[in-house]
């Protein structure tokens, strides 16, 4: 006899082997932090081989797409810079389009946001700019400097009118060493003196970054699956945007977090290797 979970696996196995996107987080998918999954580049292989595409999205703001395509590399995944979103560089896309090149941005981030947004067109801001009123928006993303001196010209700016983008409200990362604060408490600190919520997020678990991908892949939300190991961002954002869902048990999530989470996943695999199989005939 098979139960009722099981058949709705079975259910949703089938219908998964129409979709033609396959969008993957990075770390807790393929890696977890400088150590591959058993398995992964051979499962890519073999689900490009079915000729489905594979995009790789995350929420992490500090690398550039390059620094992803060499990360990947590293683990014997073959990608191009193009199968690569972070949201620094949708936050870059973001801005080109809703307020044109050559927009001056203050930026509170690393190398990853910086590199982005001036590929983008967009002109990084100097304080005495925020002082000036000359600022349009204000990015804030993960910033191992983060300082007073850069929240206060931050605040300066939004004063002044500037709209306020995050690329992610990650309250944390997760590193070898145990946890860091994530760009999320950076922006957190900007709302406490500026009184004023972001106007927008981009990461997961807010649509943006996957709209972003189901508009570069020329994809519906049907067409899509989102691959991650976190309830709160991954399957939350796949829900909001319709796509399928599919958690991964080698990451942040365990079995035992599902019984208690109101955030349930189509489809719950152990690893990505395990992905091809639902997949793939
Ligand atoms: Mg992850």
């Amino acid at each position: 006899m098979l139960t009722a979970e099981t058949r709705m696996v079975i259910k949703l196995s089938s219908t998964l082997k129409d979709k033609k996107l396959i969008i993957l987080d990075c770390d807790g998918v393929l890696w977890r932090a400088e150590t591959a999954i058993p398995g992964a580049a051979d499962a890519i292989r073999r689900i490009r081989d079915a000729n489905r595409k594979v995009v790789f999205l995350t929420n992490n703001s500090t690398k550039t797409r390059k620094d992803y395509v060499k990360k990947m590399r590293k683990f014997g995944i073959e990608a191009s810079e193009k199968e690569i979103i972070t949201s620094a560089y949708a936050a870059s896309i973001y801005i080109r389009e809703n307020f044109g090149e050559g927009v001056y941005a203050y930026v509170i981030g690393e190398k990853g946001l910086y590199n982005e947004l001036k590929q983008a067109g967009v002109r990084i801001a100097s304080e005495k700019d925020c002082i000036a009123g000359k600022v349009e928006v204000v990015v804030v993303g993960l910033d191992r400097g983060f300082n007073y001196r850069k929240l206060r010209y931050a605040m300066e700016a939004l004063k002044r009118g500037a709209k306020f983008i995050a690329t992610n409200m990650d309250p944390t990362l997760p590193t070898p060493k145990g946890e860091i604060p994530g760009a999320g408490s950076m922006v957190m600190a900007l709302s406490t003196c500026s009184g004023r919520k972001p106007d927008i997020v981009i990461g997961k678990p807010n649509p943006a970054i996957v709209k972003l991908a189901l508009k570069i892949w020329n994809a519906n939300p049907s067409d899509a699956i989102i691959v991650g190991d976190r309830l709160d961002t991954d399957i939350a954002v796949a829900k909001i945007c319709r796509c399928t869902s599919v958690l991964v048990l080698t990451g942040v999530t365990k079995r035992e977090h599902l019984e208690n989470s109101k955030i349930r996943p189509d489809i719950i695999v152990e690893s990505i290797a395990d992905l091809p199989r639902f997949l793939i005939d």
